[in-house]
């Protein structure tokens, strides 16, 4: 390969100086994967549309005469917007571009993006509209599946493996919006942390697997117990769980604390491990916010409930305790 300068009078003409033949716009036009088309503004036709739209949309370039072609070739759902749009960009002579779904021949559907540009005569009336269509149908697809996979992830970091209940970090996600909203509305709110008793010794006896096994049950048994759209059953971390219970006072709370109990009663998984009964038990505090004041906290709430479950394991376990009046607690009506 070699270089060399070209002698002063063979050079070309400075590039920002167009070639005069139009027959060089219309090969360039129509070699670009970009398809270039023209509208008159007054009559609303196509003066020109690239031919590369048959090879897009399946289309034939002469069958895109009007503007209604163009309509009627557009997703139903994105057409009352993007006409709209485009039509009032236009009046006001404003340069834009709109994505929406264009009808192929076959019937499927391919996404285009649409950019537009107001053409003005020399009264400063808009003459025509020019514009180039791209196929955006790889990025829509890229941008949709990263989507997919955000919320998946989202739900992922949201749930716990083993079980497949609410994890950690929901419930405390949860908390923080129900706590706030319970100040709001001035609803109650009800909590119930529920511990396995003895559950190392369950694993010493059974089997880390069984133990496993074990825990899947209980999420299962305590999942059939929110049965409200804003309840959250959740583990809360090894063999522990808890219960967020938005809109409960503390008699309906108590109901679902005692529930809890007899369900994991009623699963008869044997222990038998050391200090424990025949079967798997677990020990919960439960705590009711009639009515959470400016300046409590979910947090404090939280560890006061957590005490309470202390409480039922020094007092030999397979029990419940209750919160008493708190700072946080008024009496309900
Ligand atoms: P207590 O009645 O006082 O709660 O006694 P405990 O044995 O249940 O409590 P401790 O905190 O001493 O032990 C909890 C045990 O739970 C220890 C750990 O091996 C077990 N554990 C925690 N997470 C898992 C898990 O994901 N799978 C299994 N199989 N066991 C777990
Ligand atoms: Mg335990
Ligand atoms: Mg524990």
């Amino acid at each position: 390969m070699s270089t060399r300068p070209l002698p002063a009078t063979a050079r070309p003409e400075p590039p920002h100086v167009l070639p005069e033949s139009p027959d060089v716009y219309k090969t360039l036009l129509e070699s670009t994967r970009a398809i270039p088309w023209k509208i008159d503004w007054a009559s609303m036709r196509f003066a020109y549309i690239g031919p590369q739209i048959e090879t897009l949309l399946g289309w034939e370039q002469d069958s895109w005469q009007t503007v209604d072609d163009w309509v009627a070739r557009m997703h139903p759902d994105d057409r009352g917007t993007v006409v709209d749009f485009c039509v009032s960009q236009s009046r006001a002579g404003v340069d834009h571009e709109a994505d929406y779904r264009a009808l192929t021949r076959d019937g499927g559907y391919v996404w285009i993006r649409d950019v537009v540009h107001v053409v003005r005569d020399a009264a400063g009336e808009v003459d025509s509209l020019v514009g180039f269509m791209f196929d955006i149908s790889q990025r829509k697809h890229d941008e949709e599946e990263l989507l997919r996979l955000h919320r998946d992830l989202e739900q992922l970091s949201l749930t716990d493996s083993l079980t497949g209940i609410s994890n950690r970090r929901s419930f405390d996600q949860c908390l923080e919006i129900e706590w706030n909203a319970a100040r709001r509305s001035t609803q109650p709110l009800s909590l119930v942390v529920l511990d396995l008793d003895h559950f190392k010794q369950f694993n010493d006896a059974h089997g880390h697997l069984a133990g496993d096994e074990c825990l899947q049950k209980i999420a299962g048994a305590l999942r059939a117990i929110a049965r409200r759209p804003r309840d959250i059953v959740a583990r809360f971390g090894g063999e522990e769980f808890i219960l967020l219970l938005p809109e409960t006072g503390a008699a309906a709370a108590a109901l679902l604390a005692q529930e809890c109990v007899a369900r994991i009663a009623a699963l008869r998984i044997a222990h038998g491990g050391q200090g424990a009964g025949a079967f798997v038990t677990a020990s919960l505090g439960l705590g009711t916010v009639a009515h959470v004041d400016a300046g409590a906290t979910a947090r404090d709430f939280l560890e006061a409930v957590d005490g309470c479950l202390y409480a039922a394991k020094r007092a030999g376990r397979n029990r419940i305790e209750t919160l008493q009046g708190t700072a946080t607690d008024r009496p309900q009506a």
